[in-house]
């Protein structure tokens, strides 16, 4: 068994975008419990750190940082920040837990005490762009991470791999003109955001989407890996291997509508773990995105960290 390193915060369950909000407490709680099951009393379980100003400004602007720690909604009460991100007393502890949690499971990896590393928190954060929070999106915790482990650790090419139903605009835009972090997403098109065209590839064809049209499946997604997102990956032989986890592309998810079932998220898991395997001594690192079918959600992440687990 490989040892895994959980990272989660009960801070991450104190943001509360508002009632009837599908980006729910519900869903880590959801996680959670499913991650009590006896499989996973192997996991290594950690609280997530926050994250710090200087980790954050790696790759937001220090103004935008600072005006996200000045937000002080008033208790009990959400705070629109666009028409789907809200922000409550509790939610900028629980976005630096977030960020921190992605961050620590870096420093877990790379320091060699853990295989492997899932962060289990919330608010997700592949849509919030360096200067806008965005999508239910604070702060970019996976393209954070990514940063942090080329700053702390000395390693220089980082891919990123989302198969999040959205496209993770956030991380693309701030990967697209560095030719050292890849960026591959698969993600439900036409769908929100808008972005995530194949024809946006970045500076040196470092960005790589793969939309898939609406009611597409189990084989029109694993076709599109294995033709095209795994291959690419392979080629780029990262030296870390990070991954936004959602899981709204389950065919129960109410957001969008891919039909993925859930054992195609272990088939996922499987195949990147081969990438990481031999590009980078099976050095991988998640996180949660979204996911907003309960069941769905507890259900596929906790196969994904199951067979994180395996050998
Ligand atoms: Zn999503």
């Amino acid at each position: 068994m490989k040892r895994v390193a959980l990272f989660t915060h009960t801070a991450c369950l104190e943001h509360d975008p508002g009632a009837g909000h599908p980006e729910c407490p519900a869903r880590l709680r959801a996680v959670m419990t499913a991650l009590d099951h006896p499989d996973f009393v192997g996991l290594l379980r950690e609280q997530a750190p926050e994250a710090t100003f200087e980790q954050l400004t790696l790759v937001h602007p220090a103004a935008y940082v600072q005006a996200i720690f000045a937000l002080s909604p008033p208790h009990g009460e959400a705070v629109a920040l666009d028409a789907d991100t809200y922000v409550c007393d509790g939610s900028i502890a629980a976005a630096r837990r977030a960020a921190g949690g992605v961050i620590a499971g870096v420093d877990a990896v790379m320091d060699g005490w853990a295989d492997a590393a899932f962060a289990a928190v919330r608010p997700p954060g592949h849509h919030a762009e360096p200067s806008q929070a965005m999508g239910f999106c604070l702060f970019a915790s996976v393209a954070v991470a990514a940063q942090h482990a080329r700053q702390r650790w000395d390693i220089k090419r980082v891919a990123v791999v989302d198969f999040d139903v959205h496209h993770g605009n956030g991380t693309q835009h701030i990967f697209a003109n560095d030719p050292d972090l890849f960026y591959v997403s698969s993600h439900q098109f036409p769908c929100y955001p808008g972005t995530g065209k194949s024809s946006e590839r970045g500076v040196a064809n470092n960005v790589l989407n793969l939309p898939l049209a609406p009611g597409s499946g189990p084989a029109q997604f694993r076709e599109a890996w294995e033709m095209i997102g795994l291959p690419a990956l392979f080629a780029f032989q990262p030296e870390l291997l990070l991954v936004s986890a959602g899981f709204d592309a389950h065919k129960a998810d109410p957001l969008a509508q891919l039909r993925l079932e859930t054992q195609d998220f272990g088939w996922i898991t499987d195949r990147l773990m081969a990438v990481a395997e031999t590009c980078c001594g099976g050095k991988i690192v998640s996180a949660l995105e979204g996911g907003y079918d309960l069941n769905a959600l507890a259900a596929s992440a906790a196969l994904h960290v199951r067979r994180l687990m395996e050998v």
